[in-house]
Order: C-alpha cells, then sequence, then structure tokens
C-alpha cells in the first residue's frame, strides 16, 4: 500500500517530558527529533508525516478551549493535504479536547486520531511508542475509512466524544463507558466498522466553529451542598453542566436548591443533567427527584460523559444565542456523543 501522508499536530503532554526539578514538564524538541530520527518511524507499515511541535508544548491541565481552537484551526488548514491528523497530547484533559474538536470540525471527513501516554517516551519502559505507533498504523491502513475524532490509547480505539479517562495508573488509561469501542489493538486490529462513522462522498468543505465565546460551567452534586455555594457560579454563566447522582437526580426536597436552578434557568441558563455513574444514562422521569428538575427547566444529557457535555454546550452556545435552540441540540445526535433513548 502506498505511504499515506499524516499532519502530527503536537500539542504536549507527558508523551514528549522529561522529569526536572519541578516535577515532568515538556521537554521541546525531544519527541519531535526521535519521530524524524528513530529508524523505527521509517518503518513500511508507516506512514509519511510532518510534525508540527506546538510552542509552548503544554501539560493538558494548562490546556481550555484557546487551546482546543488553535489545534482545530491547525487541523482546518493542513487537513485538505493531508490523509489524516494525528494529535498529541496529554491524558489530563485529552477526553475534553476530543469531545470538542469532535463539535468544533465540522463537516470533518477524515480521521483524527488523538494519543499521549502515561510515560514518557524517554523512560526505557513506556507506553508511549505502541501509542505512536499504533496510532500511526491505523492512520497509514485505514485513513479511507474513518470519518471522526477518535482516541487511541492502550489497546483500545475509542470515539474521542465517548471517551474518559479512567485510569491514573494503569496503561489503559481511557474508556468508553457508554459506547462499545470502535476498536481493539492486540495481536490483531479488531475493528468494528459498524460503529465507526465512515467518510461521506457528498460532503461540505471542513469548516471550523471556534468555541469559548460562551461561557459555561460544570458543576459536581455532592450531599450537604448548599444552594449558596451554588448560586455564585449561576451568576452570568449561559450553561450548566450538572453533575447529579444515580439516573440524574438531585435532592428535590432542598427549596432553596430548586428555585436556584429554577430562576437561572428563566434567566436562560441552559442546565444539561448527565449522571455522576460511570456508565448509564440519565432519567429523569424515573424518580421524583429527577422529575423535579424536569419541572424546573432541567434537560436530560441522557449518557453524555461530562466531558462531551461541556464540549458540547460550549459549541452551541457559541453558535446559537436562543437558549431553547440549545436545550433542544442538546438532546440531538449531532457527533454520534449521545444515545437517544
Ligand atoms: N499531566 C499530563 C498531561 O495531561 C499527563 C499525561 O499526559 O499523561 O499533559
Amino acid at each position: 500500500m502506498a505511504k499515506r501522508r499524516i499532519y502530527i499536530a503536537y500539542a504536549g503532554g507527558t508523551i514528549g517530558m522529561r522529569t526536572t526539578e519541578r516535577g515532568r514538564e515538556p521537554a521541546p524538541g525531544y519527541l519531535a527529533e526521535q519521530l524524524r530520527t528513530n529508524p523505527i518511524f521509517d518503518s513500511e507499515e508507516l506512514p509519511e508525516f510532518t510534525i508540527n511541535e506546538y510552542e509552548p508544548l503544554l501539560d493538558s491541565s494548562n490546556m481550555g478551549p484557546s487551546d482546543w481552537i488553535r489545534i482545530a484551526q491547525d487541523i482546518e488548514k493542513h487537513l485538505p493535504d493531508y490523509d489524516g491528523v494525528l494529535v498529541i497530547h496529554g491524558t489530563d484533559t485529552m477526553a475534553y479536547t476530543a469531545a470538542a474538536l469532535s463539535f468544533m470540525l465540522e463537516n470533518l471527513n477524515k480521521p483524527v486520531i488523538i494519543t499521549g501516554s502515561q510515560v514518557p517516551l524517554c523512560e526505557l519502559r513506556n507506553d508511549a511508542m505502541d501509542n505512536l505507533v499504533t496510532s500511526l498504523i491505523l492512520l497509514q491502513r485505514f485513513a479511507d475509512r474513518i470519518a471522526e475524532v477518535c482516541i487511541y490509547f492502550g489497546g483500545r480505539f475509542l470515539r474521542g466524544n465517548r471517551a474518559k479517562k479512567i485510569d491514573g495508573e494503569f496503561f489503559g488509561a481511557f474508556d468508553s463507558p457508554n459506547l462499545p469501542n470502535l476498536g481493539r489493538v492486540g495481536i490483531d486490529f479488531e475493528l468494528s466498522w459498524d460503529l465507526i462513522r465512515a467518510p461521506k462522498s457528498t460532503r461540505k468543505p471542513l469548516h471550523v466553529q471556534p468555541i469559548g465565546t460562551a461561557s459555561v460551567a460544570a458543576f459536581r452534586l455532592f450531599p450537604g451542598l448548599k444552594a449558596k455555594t451554588l448560586a455564585p457560579m449561576l451568576d452570568g454563566i449561559q450553561g450548566l453542566v450538572l453533575e447529579c447522582y444515580g439516573a440524574g437526580n438531585a435532592p428535590h426536597r432542598d427549596l432553596e436548591f430548586m428555585e436556584l436552578l429554577r430562576q437561572a434557568h428563566r434567566n436562560g441558563v441552559v442546565i444539561v443533567d448527565v449522571p455522576q455513574p460511570i456508565h448509564g444514562c440519565a432519567n429523569l422521569s424515573l424518580y421524583a427527584t429527577g422529575r423535579a428538575l424536569l419541572d424546573v427547566g432541567v434537560v436530560s444529557g441522557f449518557d453524555m460523559t461530562p466531558e462531551a457535555a461541556l464540549a458540547k454546550l460550549l459549541y452551541l452556545l457559541s453558535r446559537e444565542s436562543n437558549p431553547d435552540e440549545v436545550r433542544r441540540l442538546v438532546q440531538t445526535d449531532m457527533r454520534g456523543e449521545i444515545t437517544l433513548p
């Protein structure tokens, strides 16, 4: 098979870090140099690639919407000349970036794979080499069959907006709690082509919808929460991801809390309920503690991860000014991020 052309956007992460007296920090030049000079990356099985090392390289804990816009615009600029993109990124906020890119990259018709590692490439025993090599092989072999933002990490191939960092210690750092994996990579590549979003023949050109102009927050309910703790957060925001208990339930006997949500809704804040359990779907009509939320205007995010719900809210609120339209679109499947009941 002829070598495909892949664009690598290297944003940062442990994968290219070294340990300094301040702890692990990105080491400019190191990873890009390895990719250019290590003979492994010349293999016939791998695609041709160009690497763009970002300045500064970031620990992904330092990343936010402006970095997502930078990556999205970099992809928009280069994708027409390449068969696919590999984004190299830290694991801490990789799921947020993956979800954000999935929404921002409108009409995406080629693969964008995001990877990183738990242990830096410079260490003898690491997961960096496999994650890099396997991501590149996925792109070389299947670039013409994948048209979505994915994560490859530790043997799992996942839809980006379904992924969640579930492990801080082992190499299988990511999983997709509410959608089966798009693939598993062991001795062989086992890809689920029925799940993978395939390129379409009639497509509008790739377009980036920048996100980040909207003001969105996320809040995890906890027993003992006082309405006055949440109140300042609701001031001046347009969207809230509310991580609720169980099937999407909240303390409905706390009238002050319920009134706070009702007022926020009336003020135009779009409140999206996502469940705290890692696996499962919000079902707000199951319990009185869920129905009460529907009564004050909260909308169910069904089985979206909190990461995807936050990115989707930012995206929608950057695009639409009518909160009711945003509420409708929150419950619409846009990029395979939600399972509608
Ligand atoms: N703190 C690192 C980051 O997110 C962790 C990693 O890459 O694994 O950039």
